[in-house]
């Protein structure tokens, strides 16, 4: 679960978000939606500890998360930009943080010299555990013929799902999506909701879904959040939404009018 209380942000003295109140139960699809500006990306941003708030508090799975960095909050992140390293093949990119995480519990980082090791992928040695992993997941993301080729010879929404493998083979508590569509053509736009929908379900894994989309909203989330200047004017279903909208934006923003 993740719950924002109160969440305040300002930037030098202006405020971006404001009043900020989210309930996100476990496993659930839950999709921040707004036009440009609105604020959703500094709202995500928070949760995963890139910004500091101004004020309020966010805990996740009940824990304040406040004095946590980034990397213990047990957050997995997919962005716009799938920023996946372009030298190391797609295996190497999902293994990457998985055998960091191995390395650095066991403390073998200075006895091996992990660096050389592991920039250079033709002679990086997984341990058996990891391998598996790593295939099982490249399987469940459709990847498992590309596991050699270098993510800089991959289309889009394969260097998404990439993307998307790597977040999810750290079994992280949260899935955070920034706009993980928005880069990709109509048609892929389409098949990759429904690969995030299936693997979400599947998994069961709390996710926020940020987008300008309404119509991707809509057909992806449980609940949605609909933001506007840094605020949330109403969080509902699709279906509670666009019967019961409460403001005429959300009736223009999610309606038929679209
Ligand atoms: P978009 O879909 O365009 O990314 P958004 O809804 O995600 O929009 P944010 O990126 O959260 O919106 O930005 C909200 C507001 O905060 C904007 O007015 C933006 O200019 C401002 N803002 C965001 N980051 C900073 C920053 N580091 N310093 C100053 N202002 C910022």
């Amino acid at each position: 679960s993740v719950v924002v209380e109160q969440l305040r942000k300002e930037f030098s003295g202006v405020t971006v978000l404001q009043d900020i109140n989210l309930d996100i139960k476990e496993g659930e699809f839950f999709a921040l939606l707004g036009p440009s500006g609105c604020g959703k990306t500094t709202t995500m941003r928070c949760i995963a500890g890139f910004e500091a708030p101004t004020k309020g508090s966010i805990k996740i799975g009940g824990k304040d998360i406040a004095n946590l960095a980034p990397n213990e909050r047990n957050c997995g992140m997919v962005f716009q930009s799938y920023a996946l390293f372009p030298h190391m093949n797609v295996f190497d990119n999902v293994a990457y943080s998985l055998n960091i995480k191995e390395l650095k519990k066991n403390n073998l980082f200075k006895k091996i010299g992990v660096y050389t090791r592991m920039l250079n992928s033709k002679i990086v040695k997984y341990p058996k555990h990891i391998t598996e992993k790593v295939m099982d997941i490249l399987e469940y993301v459709e990847l498992t013929d590309h596991a050699n080729k270098l993510t800089s010879e991959l289309s889009g929404g394969q260097q998404q799902r990439v993307a998307l493998a790597r977040a999810l083979v750290m079994e992280p508590e949260v899935l955070l999506m920034d706009e993980p569509l928005s880069n990709l053509d109509l048609k892929l736009r389409h098949t990759m909701r429904n690969t995030i929908r299936r693997i979400q379900q599947d998994l069961k894994i709390t996710t926020i879904f940020v987008t300008h989309d309404q119509e991707e909203a809509m057909s992806m989330a449980d609940r949605i959040a609909v933001m506007k200047d840094g605020k949330i004017l109403q969080i509902g279903t699709p279906t509670d939404l666009y019967s019961k909208p409460n403001t005429p934006f959300i009736a223009d923003f999610v309606g038929t009018s679209n």
